[in-house]
């Protein structure tokens, strides 16, 4: 499919803002980007017209945080510690969930992410091979970087679903999926496993992966104060210092590891953080909603971190709404630090694009809107009062857009949402597959009792 998006207000994030702007798209890339009336001229045939006149085009949102299978619990339970909501709550109806499940919870996220302007989602869930997170987000037409999470008490299975992850999915749909090797934090997952997640890793990119589409790592890192005491109890191991540093005694850290929150860092952490080139994903609503802490993320981007912005999980934020990120974000810092110039809209509109798409080491094809990237981009329908006047389109995009101002979504050069509809999915049989899905979970842990 070939595209002619006109008359539009386009914010590229890549130090540009063009009034009047068009772009051309050919297949899946990005081949023309200039003046509405120069490109109207130059493509005329073969093209389809969107007409953005009012409206403004931004690269599509990366989401560098999720575990979208989780939508299915969303609302299960709130309002509880980290662990105690994890053990009690979160895990044993967890482990009632299906295959089918994790497939039309991943669906539930893949249509959210969509519909508010996300294009790019980084999740990190079990993987089954009948059924998963990458076949949703594959039909969904939502790119995504999929990972398997690894724990120490299950080494050969997540072994064997790494292998399968790979093989099956990294690379595939028209590129719209990678793969990731997850393990989820080092509590729960022990020093000698550490490592050789990191060398299943290398070997897994030696197969599938390259240069310009690697295999990448995504964990927790610092989610709580209590973190390295944690790690100390599981593992019984020396932890000096923070939990970033003790990865880096372990030999397990390099460009392609992307550390989930980083709440409770220490200095030396984020120095190692620069030093190995660790990219963040900051997850201001899930650290607030789970009380876990503040981010020390404006001193991380003084250290010249890469720091990317996530949602978390859908029952730890409760949705995959990133405009609600962007301002929390933004509010949260100036807020802690009594200081409002920190966290200004442009850099966080950055952080939730061109800086998510180096956090998953995929900023060569996507995060803005430039010739020869691939064509990810989100029309935004301006026509309306709270997004008005307009004196700079990049503050109302952070401090008063709504995801439901989200009217078109282009992903790899195709159409998911055209006019506030899914081009995709049907909407309304992806609820109610979910709402199947959550009274049999149900029915499940009813029977248990
Ligand atoms: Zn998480």
């Amino acid at each position: 499919m070939n595209l002619l998006i006109h008359d539009a207000t386009i914010i590229t994030c890549n130090k540009k803002t063009i009034r009047e702007g068009a772009i051309a798209t050919e297949g899946m890339e990005i081949v023309d980007i200039g003046k509405s009336s120069t490109l109207k001229a130059k493509y005329r045939r073969g093209y389809e017209k969107i007409n953005a006149k009012g409206k403004v085009v931004i690269p599509g949102l990366i989401n560098t945080h999720q575990h979208a299978a989780m939508s299915l619990l969303r609302g299960y339970a709130d309002d509880l510690p980290l662990q105690e909501w994890l053990e009690k709550w979160i895990w044993p109806i967890e482990k009632h969930m299906t295959p089918h499940d994790i497939y039309v919870g991943a669906l539930l996220t893949a249509t959210e992410s969509i519909m508010s302007g996300t294009t790019t989602v980084k999740t990190m869930y079990h993987y089954t091979p009948e059924e998963n997170e990458a076949k949703a987000f594959s039909e969904a037409g939502l790119r995504g970087v999929v990972g398997h999470v690894c724990f120490s008490w299950r080494k050969k299975e997540d072994k064997k679903a790494l292998n399968e992850l790979a093989k099956t999915w990294h690379n595939k749909a028209d590129g719209l999926i990678r793969t990731s090797v997850d393990p989820h934090s080092a509590y729960t997952v022990d020093p000698k496993y550490m490592k050789e997640l990191h060398e299943k890793r290398r070997e897994l990119n030696a197969r599938y992966g390259s240069e310009k589409s690697p295999i990448i790592s995504h964990i927790h890192v610092a989610e709580t104060e209590d973190e390295t005491q944690k790690v100390r109890n599981a593992f019984g191991v020396q932890v000096k210092g923070g939990v970033m540093e003790y990865l880096d005694s372990l030999g397990v850290l390099d460009k392609h590891v992307i550390a989930a929150h980083c709440v409770a860092l220490t200095e030396k952490d984020i120095a190692v953080a620069k030093q190995r080139h660790v990219k963040v994903s900051h997850n201001p609503i899930s650290n607030l909603k789970l009380a876990s802490g503040v981010s020390p993320v404006p001193k991380m981007l003084e250290a010249g971190v890469t720091v990317s912005l996530g949602t978390d999980s859908p029952c730890s934020n409760n949705t995959a709404d990133m405009f609600s990120v962007m301002k929390t974000a933004a509010l949260l810092h100036k807020g802690i630090n009594k200081d409002p110039t920190l966290m200004p809209a442009q850099q966080v509109l950055e952080l939730a694009t061109i800086e998510g798409a180096k956090a998953l080491s995929w900023e060569k094809e996507i995060g803005s809107i430039e010739i020869g990237k691939k064509a990810d981009m989100v029309i935004v329908n301006f026509d309306q009062p709270h997004l008005h006047p307009i004196y700079d389109e990049t503050s109302h995009l952070v401090y008063a857009a709504k995801a439901s101002d989200i009217e078109t979504v282009i992903i790899n050069g195709r159409i998911s949402m055209e006019n506030g509809k899914l081009t995709t999915l049907n909407v309304h049989k992806v609820v109610k597959m979910v709402e199947e899905a959550k009274e049999n979970l149900l029915n499940k842990l009813r029977h248990q009792r």
